[in-house]
């Protein structure tokens, strides 16, 4: 997928190419002249005034979302390359970027099961419950949608609903665990449809319980977010979270089906360095 050039200012497309300049982390990059305003600017492919290469950042991220803590991405660093980064530039990046990726995969259209789970996972950090809510489609493994909040009440759930609906608008089939608030909220996101939907509820006090592999994804969920206690502020937590949700739809391969969630419920294929090219999709799309 390759974006078209536009002026980072006046948004025309009429421009001209007005030689390369050197830079000190992107190599040659293309100068261009715009002919409507006069302005030259460079594209902006993600990385625009950041002091470290794309390589070095997305290999920062991609630790990161494995399981590896800043401060141990920090002492790699500081083996493999002569300018330090701090654990603080890590984090900093990985906040910033999963912002970035997170909007542009909320714009996605996604084509699932239409059959739907969601579920919450209490997260307690420093005294201080908060929640991830999550929906996920039990058939393709995609989590459709995805939210970190520090309660679990109507308002909360219908974000993260309808951030589903937004990418799949036939979801017709919706699980959930007994909590009462989800009787009228699912109602009420879902009622406009001419077909209504279902929503079915599991009583776990009945051996009801949700899909395994629900039950298995969280757990993994909760492995991998043991090393995010640096979580600091709820902003920095929500992006985070965020960035799990990419890393699980995005770049990581369900050995189950040996593909990645996206890969089941729509046409994207990316190739080697997955962080990369969603953070120039991401940008080209702004
Ligand atoms: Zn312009």
């Amino acid at each position: 997928m390759k974006a078209e050039i536009k002026c980072r200012f006046c948004g025309s497309e009429n421009i001209s190419k007005w030689g390369r300049r050197k830079t000190q982390n992107r190599g040659l990059i293309q100068t261009y002249k715009c002919n409507d305003c006069s302005k030259r600017f460079t594209q902006d492919d993600g990385f625009l005034k950041m002091k470290n290469s794309p390589q070095k950042i997305t290999l920062c991220l991609d630790l990161f979302f494995n399981g590896v803590s800043t401060r141990k991405i920090q002492s790699h660093l500081k083996q493999f390359y002569p300018h330090n980064s701090s654990w603080v530039s890590v984090y900093n990046w990985v906040v910033k970027y999963s912002k970035m990726i997170g909007k542009y995969a909320d714009t996605l259209k996604v084509s699932t099961s239409k059959q739907i789970q969601v579920d919450e996972m209490e997260f307690k950090t420093k005294g201080k419950t908060s929640w991830f809510i999550d929906i996920i489609d039990p058939e393709t493994r995609f989590m459709v949608s995805s939210g970190f909040f520090e309660g679990r009440g109507k308002e909360e759930i219908r974000e993260v609903l309808l951030n589903a609906k937004s990418k799949d608008k036939e979801i017709s089939y919706i699980t959930t665990d007994g909590f009462m608030v989800y009787r009228n909220v699912i109602k009420k996101t879902f009622s406009s449809y001419s077909k209504k939907a279902i929503h079915k509820v599991v009583n776990a006090s009945q051996g009801e319980g949700f899909n395994q592999r629900i039950e298995r994804m969280h757990n993994s969920i909760r492995e991998r977010t043991k090393t995010f206690r640096g979580f600091g502020s709820l902003n920095g937590a929500k992006a985070i979270m965020k960035g799990y949700e990419i890393y699980y739809n995005f770049i990581r391969k369900h050995q189950g089906i040996n593909k990645t969630p996206i890969e089941m419920v729509s046409d994207i294929r990316l190739k080697d360095n997955k962080w990369l090219e969603l953070i120039e999709l991401s940008s080209s799309q702004k």
